[in-house]
């Protein structure tokens, strides 16, 4: 289901029994920007069929928030041009070298190179895949990026994350929205899920130093203030009960964290 946040801000949910992350969009006077193209060429299409009835301007950009499959493989539906920072485009190289074949699909599976599921939604959801090949990106940068879509600027920031190092996030400032994509989330190691400490609160200090109301997740779609404070309260005292040399201790982290308003 398309949603729109304010009259030139939408984001199509994430549907989980897919696979599928959020997409967004973010429209000015002269272009639009969707962020994250889906996770298939199915995916890309429910996009762009639900935004063909919206009156906005062409489609000029699109940012891929990280190199998982599930952000990105719904890439080639879009004409406008492809933006990701060096990490993720490196990742996308990669994919740009496999096959989509049901015996190749199947050897990245045994290998572990790809989930189960991720070859699941290619069989299911890419069509032609013989002759499939992901489109190469266009605009590459380092660490930051600033776009100007008519009257609506958009900040792009690889910043720190307990998901991938290469997350980037993207920042409207007149409308004070952020879409974080799967950058607040912790990671999946040898079966463990889990957040890497060191990482926690430098990633808290660059998202909070932007003056956001509301967050769009990939997998959550969207949040507001009150509500990621908690998640970052939650997070921060988990790391600080972590740290604590004593059960009591830890418990007594619990029973202190603030309510709102995290100072990391
Ligand atoms: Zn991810």
């Amino acid at each position: 289901m398309l949603n729109k946040i304010n009259s030139s801000i939408y984001y199509l949910s994430n549907d989980d029994a897919k696979e599928r992350p959020t997409i967004g969009l973010v429209c000015g006077d002269k272009y639009s920007l969707v962020i994250d193209p889906g996770n298939s060429v199915q995916h890309a299409q429910d996009f762009l069929k639900e935004i063909a009835n919206l009156t906005i301007p062409q489609v000029e950009y699109l940012v891929i928030t990280h190199g998982h499959w599930d952000h990105f493989l719904g890439l080639n539906e879009f004409g406008g041009k492809i933006i990701v920072n060096s990490l993720t485009n490196q990742m996308l190289k990669n994919w740009q070298r496999y096959s989509f074949e049901d015996d190749s699909l199947q050897k990245y599976v045994d290998s572990h190179i790809m989930s189960s599921k991720c070859m699941e939604i290619i069989k299911s959801e890419i069509s032609m895949r013989d002759s499939f090949f992901l489109n190469s990106a266009d605009i590459i940068f380092e660490e930051s990026l600033t776009l100007d879509l008519g009257n609506k600027i958009c900040t792009l920031e690889t910043i720190k994350s307990t998901h991938t190092e290469d997350s980037t996030i993207i920042y409207v400032p007149d409308d004070n929205v952020l879409f974080l994509g799967d950058s607040a989330y912790g990671k999946t190691t040898n079966s463990l899920f889990h957040y890497k400490q060191s990482l926690l609160l430098p990633m808290i200090k660059d998202i909070l130093k932007y003056d956001a109301h509301y967050f769009v997740l990939g997998h959550e779609s969207l949040c507001d203030l009150d509500e990621m404070n908690v998640y970052w309260e939650e997070l921060i005292a988990t790391s600080k009960a972590t740290d604590s040399t004593s059960i009591d201790k830890a418990m007594k982290q619990f029973e202190a964290a603030p309510l709102s308003n995290p100072h990391p």
